[in-house]
């Protein structure tokens, strides 16, 4: 090992520890702590995060991040060097380009605007939510500004969750699908006929946990190296490689919310555990973008979990787990039923199919905010305009509209735009996988996930961070994101599923 990378490495596995023995107790928070404890654990990690914040901020690793980029440009084979670099310059200069003091202010009009948000949630009253909005939203413009940017300030926030993505590429993007989307949607909930019935019956919680960890156990998740634990709302988290941690809520009365929550969860943490150990401790062992990430959390999910052949896989294991629920339901219907598309006013509820509707109905007016041509006061109107020109639903109250998610009370602009990114990316990355190592259909029925699944380890996974989710793409796809392959796999499958033209 070179001398610049042995010397930086300590820094980073300094840093690594302290985030994640942060993340650690933050995992407990949602799944084990009493709530006694939330003002003493909320202390705790403030304090882990900060002395981390120092570290990853400190002269010292400026320094060494120097000597190392130095040595990588006169040693461009050396690949850990060379990614290591690169990555460490970036997060050097996000963690430094907005100042203490700006950090403070935005962390507390964003915690204010969380606890609004709530109550006006619970009270459907935009109005006790606005200011703060308002407040948050001109602490983003500010955040944008300082953290710079060439085309459009909505770029410098896309930009920490899906680097080197700018806003005018995904305007593109998704003005081509949803002009298609919208026609497909309306052509289905034509056609909306009860197939979802049989989900929603009583389904004994606790078998319903065990027939999950069965079959997230024989996909490949590790659990020698993983844990299975409840929580409100369902995530998963990394401590280091041989410790990813998946959470899942149970609905009694309805199927897919704790067996799709769960393969969802757990395609998130196989890319987690298959990333190379050799990057252990480093930046690089993360996720590559949230788009990358959330590729593998709705591959498992989607294109394998509602896929025909999986279904009749799981289908014997289901009507033994849960007699009474299933015993007159078909691997047929239970497809069917799965795979049932309804326009819907809430986004964590959505299909398959109408989701990316929910994703681009927010861009759009994340965007004419971040331009000024719509007010925060102007947003609930905006909001059901759009819905009702996407979805052909229009809200009758504020709850169901533009109050329903938390991210814009916690500044997250920029977020929504890479769950669509995700949806495409997994069907860029599924088509490919499928060419490699034939029909997959056939590989599920027969409950074999490993040849999938070690395609991604070796296509997507190992990399972690070292390389930009393009480039990935580009090298499994020889292209970069497109909607097409995701547009031409929604039209086969749910053509055959509703018996229709698309
Ligand atoms: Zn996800």
């Amino acid at each position: 090992m070179s001398e610049p990378l042995d010397a930086i490495l300590p820094l980073f596995h300094r840093i690594s520890d302290l985030t994640h023995t942060a993340a650690l107790l933050e995992w407990d928070q949602e799944v084990w702590m009493p709530d006694s404890a939330a003002a003493s654990r909320a202390h705790q990690i403030a304090t882990l995060r900060s002395i981390a914040h120092e570290f990853a901020t400190s002269d010292e690793l400026a320094a060494k991040i120097g000597d190392l980029a130095e040595y990588a440009s006169a040693n461009p084979e050396d690949d850990l060097a060379v990614s290591l670099a690169r990555v460490a310059t970036r997060d050097f200069q996000q963690a430094t380009k907005l100042p203490t003091s700006f950090v403070a202010t935005l962390a507390e009009a964003e915690s204010l605007a969380k606890s609004t948000w709530r109550v006006a949630r619970e009270s459907d009253q935009f109005a006790l939510f606005q200011d703060d909005l308002a407040r948050v939203v001109d602490l983003n413009r500010e955040k944008a500004a300082l953290l710079g940017f060439d085309e459009h300030p909505y770029d410098a926030l896309l930009d920490l969750y899906e680097p080197d993505l700018r806003a005018s590429q995904v305007s593109t993007l998704f003005e081509a699908l949803r002009s298609e989307l919208v026609v497909i949607v309306a052509t289905l909930s034509g056609l909306a006929d009860g197939r979802a019935a049989p989900l929603h019956r009583y389904f004994e919680p606790d078998v319903q946990l065990e027939v999950g960890r069965r079959v997230v156990e024989k996909i490949g998740f590790d659990f020698t190296a993983g844990r299975q634990d409840l929580s409100s709302h369902p995530f998963c988290t990394t401590f280091s490689i041989t410790d990813v941690r998946v959470t899942t809520r149970v609905d009694e009365n309805f199927f897919p919310s704790a067996f799709y929550g769960l393969l969802h969860e757990m395609g998130h943490a196989l890319y987690e555990q298959g990333i190379n150990p050799r990057l252990e401790r480093t930046p690089l062992a993360d996720g590559t973008s949230l788009g990358m990430h959330e590729s593998q959390s709705r591959l498992w999910e989607n294109q394998v979990g509602r896929s025909r052949g999986f279904v009749e896989h799981v289908h014997p294991q289901l009507c033994s787990a849960f007699p009474e629920a299933l015993s007159t339901v078909s691997a047929g219907e239970f497809h069917r039923a799965v795979n049932a598309v309804t326009p819907s006013l809430i986004r964590v509820e959505a299909d398959e199919v109408t989701y990316n509707l929910h994703v681009m109905l927010r861009f759009e007016l994340e965007v004419a905010l971040f331009e000024d041509r719509l007010s925060v006061a102007e947003l609930p109107e905006a909001w059901n305009d759009l819905s009702e020109a996407y979805l052909g639903l229009r809200p009758s109250n504020d709850a169901e509209g533009v109050l329903q998610d938390i991210h814009w009370a916690m500044g997250g602009f920029g977020y929504f735009p890479t769950y669509t990114i995700g949806n495409l990316m997994s069907a860029q990355l599924f088509k490919k996988a499928a060419a490699d190592i034939g029909d997959l259909d056939e590989q599920f029925r027969a409950g074999q996930f490993s040849p999938l699944l070690d395609w991604l380890r070796e296509n997507v996974h190992r990399f972690g961070r070292s390389r930009s989710a393009d480039s990935i793409l580009r090298t499994v796809t020889d292209q970069g994101l497109t909607a097409a392959p995701w547009l031409a796999y929604i039209r086969k499958k749910y053509a055959d599923l509703y018996g229709t033209d698309l």
